[in-house]
């Protein structure tokens, strides 16, 4: 748990040295703290830890200054410039997890009761989908499901419903990259008196900081653009509300028990130095990869919020500062034209997951949603052609080359 100053001027130099303290050995970087608990000088200092009259570790489930360290640099960076109700900077609390999936685990079960439900909209990310649809129901709560890129919607069932605790949105998601105004939907949950929760993973606090646009909570997977490598999994839930996030919210991570780890929390630290500068470059190859695709004969459709015929386009550029860096696009060939391109990938990734330096493509029919019928494939805009792609920060020319060769119809 780490809360959030503001001593700098820029998004970059807020990346690089925010939440960080320095070391009592001289150390240039934190440490990796390898250890499971922490030493008490003596009995009276362990009771003053545990009521909480003395700051300080304890017990690393409970957090280690590596998982301070990361938590306050995303708490910053997701503040950064945005004030409270009474003017003054906001002071945003995180608390780091072991996946996007646990942050989500802790936000939605921290906040919600039996009976209690939680309005969202389509095409959330897979694991989220099924937590709301399969897991929620076993413990007495519901989601409600709606098409939010309507906002009537949002106000139609937040009258209808009083048991509707939480709006959860997330933009912009998979995998036709459709955004919702997070300020218009934020102000139908307020003025209803519900709370407005934004998983901000695709976009990251450098494009959209959704606590300026009136969320209460925000959680990423960490695991994404934040990290920027590929090389952990992690999570965050950040809360506008401190009090909340150190008592309910601290207290539930706790006993759920998805905490993060030394390691992944000093690899994620180590990789956010860099997200302004990362997220330029993919943003920037974003948008020429997109309208490449836009004008390939063998290409059906192009989904990138960048474009001005995405129907999303305009609340993009209203609540972020780039489009992303994250697109899909449909062959004309389908299916069979779908799996000869990425088998034709000779410099980008053939995987799933996303936000890494290299370009990433999966072709979700044969891939992450063969499982899924058909129809409801369809339904969610999955078509048997479409191919997602996570743009990299390779040379642009080098990425349009491979995808020129790939896409080349035999
Ligand atoms: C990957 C992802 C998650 C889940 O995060 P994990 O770190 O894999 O648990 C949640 N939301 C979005 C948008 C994601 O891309």
């Amino acid at each position: 748990m780490a809360s959030v100053q503001f001593p700098f001027q820029g998004f970059s130099s807020l990346a690089i040295h925010a939440g960080h303290e320095n070391d009592p050995q001289h150390s240039h970087l934190t440490p990796i703290y390898a250890n499971s608990t922490f030493v008490f000088d003596d009995a009276e200092q362990g009771m003053r830890r545990f009521s909480g009259l003395e700051p300080g570790y304890i017990y690393t489930r409970w957090g280690n200054p590596n998982m301070t360290e990361a938590e306050g640099k995303i708490a910053a960076m997701e503040a950064f410039g945005v004030t409270d109700s009474s003017g003054a900077p906001l002071q945003a609390a995180a608390i780091l997890h072991a996946s996007g999936m646990a942050a989500i685990s802790t936000l939605l079960l921290s906040n919600l009761s039996k009976g209690d439900k939680v309005l969202s909209h389509y095409s959330l990310y897979g694991g989220t989908q099924d937590y709301m649809n399969r897991l929620l129901p076993r413990l007495g709560m519901e989601a409600v499901i709606e098409d939010l890129r309507n906002p009537q919607r949002a106000e139609e069932a937040l009258s209808r419903d009083p048991s509707i605790r939480m709006v959860y949105l997330e933009t912009p998601a998979n995998p036709t990259i459709q955004c919702v105004d997070i300020v218009v939907l934020s102000e139908i949950a307020h003025r209803h008196g519900r709370i407005v929760a934004c998983d901000n993973t695709f976009a990251t606090p450098y494009l959209q900081q959704p606590f300026r646009l009136g969320a209460d909570f925000v959680v990423h997977s960490t695991t994404k653009f934040l990290n920027g490598h590929g090389t952990i999994i992690g999570g965050i839930l950040l809360g506008r509300d401190v009090t909340f996030m150190q008592t309910q919210a601290t207290k539930t991570h706790r006993l759920l028990g998805g905490n993060s780890n030394a390691m992944e929390s000093w690899l994620l630290v180590n990789g956010m130095k860099t997200l302004e500068l990362r997220m330029e470059r993919h943003c920037h190859n974003a948008m020429e990869v997109a309208e490449w695709l836009h004008q390939h004969p063998a290409v059906a459709k192009v989904n990138y919020n960048g474009l001005p015929d995405h129907p999303d386009h305009l609340v993009a550029l209203r609540q972020m500062r780039h489009p992303g860096a994250m697109l899909s696009f449909e062959m004309k060939g389908g299916l069979s034209a779908g799996i000869e391109v990425m088998n034709r990938l000779k410099l980008c990734t053939r995987t799933v997951s996303l936000g890494t330096c290299d370009t990433l493509l999966c072709h979700p029919a044969s891939m992450t949603h063969t499982s899924v019928p058909r129809e409801d494939r369809l339904r969610y805009g999955i078509t048997d052609g479409l191919i997602r792609m996570s743009v990299g920060m390779e040379n642009i020319q080098d990425i349009l080359t491979d995808l020129e060769q790939s896409l080349a119809t035999s």
